[in-house]
């Protein structure tokens, strides 16, 4: 008898101070990439949809298929809400170019849409900050919509009231080449407003007034320090890196993140490759590039049919002369500094997936939970996690709706 009750002393004791089994750092990532709200605010994966059969509810091949997003993948890769971009390349500023820009926007917007909606049990198109948090909870993925280049509204401040109705919740006021709005971070022909164009004022006035998120990723640093002393709410960049870590004019400068944060705005990372490592000299295929560019009239005006051979020999110069890609070790150095300059309240994630976006570990949305696995591999808590992943980019949405004159 006493040896039992010793015995069974033995083992109460044995349960009770066994130390628990530790958590792997990749066990970790996986439970705090499943537990928190994960936000991608920037692709152009519409590219693949609008006048082709790309099919976004069945799963492909990265690298057979040159696409970085599916809904398969989006699950795999364990994202939950993703803003798709209207994009729309900078073409002539004329009448008849911003009526064309616009008429595209509109036809982009419904072949979002009716991609969207045919897989119902996947994904919804979605609208408020809400939705995306409701959308997990069901298991599907959220898709916001958001505008790249404010060209596709021509000089009708109109058209961002109609925009927002149609589910767009932000624009980039211009892409690589200064428009109507503002001046580009990258137009060869340098600043023509030195920062927001009279009209681009109007512009931003507009878009806080109907709830439009403003995306300052593109504009010049001094369209960006405009922007930021007329808009009455927080700003975002939803796919900008950091200039002190790879210097790239399309990347904000330290000065620049201090200022979105003092704006309350946030910092969307981006992981395109040029963006993230300043690239080693590959001047066969910059020049094969090049040739592509004058071929296809700068991807301006073309024809469906044009537009898909053009995209596919862009694919094949990337096959022939391969980039060596940067690391998700190097987009979470951006992150890093960011959080140095910015605070952690004001950095996030826009991947550019389909646009460019791609590094090595981080190729397609599939494998989003590799950047995860670093920022846990360097220390950040869950809490921060949350934050980097969608807690600060929503934020911004939401007091950009609240600041509107109607809220929604
Ligand atoms: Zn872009």
């Amino acid at each position: 008898m006493k040896i039992l009750i010793f015995s069974a002393f033995l083992m109460l004791r044995s349960t009770a101070f066994q130390p628990e089994p530790k958590e792997t750092l990749a066990r970790k990532a996986v439970r705090i990439h499943n537990a928190v709200l994960t936000v991608d605010t920037h692709c152009d994966t519409p590219m693949n949809l609008f006048g082709s059969d790309f099919n976004v509810s069945e799963r492909h091949d990265a690298k057979k298929s040159d696409t970085k997003v599916d809904l398969p993948r989006m699950k795999e890769g364990g994202l939950d809400a993703q803003f798709w971009a209207v994009f729309l390349g900078q073409g002539k500023r004329t009448n008849e170019g911003h009526a064309n820009a616009n008429k595209k926007a509109f036809d982009i917007i419904k072949t979002i849409y009716k991609s969207v909606e045919a897989a119902p049990e996947l994904a919804s198109v979605t609208r408020t900050p809400e939705d995306a948090y409701a959308i997990e909870k069901e298991g599907k993925r959220a898709i916001y919509i958001g505008l790249e280049n404010g060209y596709a509204i021509g000089h009708d401040l109109s058209m961002i009231a109609k925009f927002m109705q149609l589910g767009v919740r932000y624009i980039t006021l211009c892409h690589t080449l200064n428009n109507d709005i503002c001046d580009s971070s990258t137009d060869k022909k340098g600043a023509e407003y030195n920062g927001l164009s009279p009209f681009g004022a109007e512009v931003v006035k507009e878009m806080n007034r109907t709830g439009m998120m403003i995306d300052v990723s593109h504009i010049s640093d001094s369209s960006l320090y405009d922007v930021l002393i007329i808009s009455k709410v927080p700003i975002i960049a939803s796919h900008s890196c950091a200039r002190a870590i790879c210097d790239n004019p399309r990347n904000l400068t330290d000065e620049g993140l201090r200022a979105i944060a003092k704006n309350g705005g946030v910092v969307q990372m981006c992981i395109l490759t040029d963006y993230v490592k300043t690239p080693d000299p590959n001047p066969a295929r910059d020049s094969a590039r090049a040739a592509l560019r004058v071929k296809y009239n700068n991807f301006q005006g073309l024809t469906p049919e044009q537009e898909k051979s053009g995209t596919e020999e862009w694919h094949k110069i990337a096959r022939d002369f391969p980039q060596k890609l940067a690391t998700v070790k190097d987009v979470v150095d951006h992150i890093d500094h960011i959080v140095k300059i910015a605070g952690i309240d004001h950095v996030g994630i826009g991947t550019d997936f389909d646009g460019g976006g791609e590094v090595s570990g981080c190729y397609d949305v599939s494998e989003m939970g590799n950047i995860t696995l670093e920022l846990v591999k360097r220390g950040y808590p869950e809490e921060q996690i949350r934050k980097i992943w969608g807690g600060n980019f929503m934020r911004v949405f939401r007091a950009v709706l609240e600041g509107a004159e109607k809220p929604i």
